[in-house]
């Protein structure tokens, strides 16, 4: 953790995508930097790929109500954050795979959108030793996302029927991956973390009861201690672009992919 430093922007991103696997995964891995970066003018959206129908052990639930609840759950928590706006793609809970169909739609939603950053997952966790298996949800997405970075959003010809769309091809400047508390940026959350918290309690089903106030604050304390703030959140953020000045689109001056040198 010798390269842990605090998230220090130089300028508010003009739009930002989170695509997560279920609803709820946004709020315990980054809902006090999306309150951040909303609050600082960013136009966050969110794409949620599964219908989180599995998240339930109440022996009277059905996948069909569950599917139904957690849509508004996930509604009422970007409400609660200033989320623009939230897309469902559906899919089914526990079983999602990272399919050439999920890149397009993903690519799809980037090109639309033109997110400057991205908020996903990080698709290499499969384990923690401090008792974490990763959800397979999870780690499809990230790859997911990793694989619409280069090619499916970047790449004009990649799928020519999102040209007939009219989804041109966009450059993701930073994606910042919820690696479980890895990562070496740290966001300062402290401004935010009540908000944190009001998001996570629109999530009714997944509470049952439960307060997370004080859990939640023991993982955030933590990383805020490691830059001296209050509360954070921890990241692993690739840097693919400088962000240029204004907000404008992205100077596509690097070289053709395959005109790269071999390494
Ligand atoms: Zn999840």
């Amino acid at each position: 953790m010798a390269d842990t430093h605090a998230w220090q922007p130089t300028r508010p991103f003009s739009r930002a995508l989170v695509v997560a696997a279920h609803p709820d995964d946004a709020e315990f891995g980054a809902a006090g930097t999306i309150a951040r970066w909303v609050a600082m003018g960013t136009d966050v959206r969110y794409l949620v790929v599964t219908d989180g129908a599995s998240g339930s052990a109440d022996p009277a639930m059905t996948r069909e109500r569950l599917r139904v609840l957690r849509e508004a759950e996930q509604r009422a928590a970007c409400a609660a954050l200033g989320v623009s706006d939230v897309t469902f793609l559906g899919y089914d809970d526990g079983y999602l795979e990272s399919t050439l169909a999920l890149r397009r739609q993903v690519a799809a939603t980037i090109r639309r959108h033109r997110p400057e950053a991205i908020i996903t997952f990080d698709p290499q966790v499969r384990w923690r030793r401090d008792g974490i298996v990763n959800h397979p949800d999870h780690r499809a997405v990230g790859e997911v996302v990793l694989d619409c970075i280069n090619p499916a959003a970047s790449t004009r010809l990649w799928d020519p029927t999102l040209i007939d769309e009219g989804l041109e091809p966009w450059d993701v400047a930073e994606v910042w991956l919820m690696a479980f508390g890895q990562g070496e940026v740290v966001v300062d959350i402290s401004e935010t973390f009540e908000r944190k918290i009001a998001a996570l309690r629109a999530h009714e089903t997944q509470l049952a009861g439960w307060d997370p106030t004080g859990r939640v604050s023991e993982w955030t304390a933590r990383h805020g201690e490691r830059i001296g703030a209050a509360h954070g959140e921890a990241f692993d953020v690739l840097r693919l672009r400088v962000l240029d000045e204004d907000g404008s689109l992205p100077v596509r001056d690097k070289p053709p992919t395959n005109a790269k040198p071999a390494r």
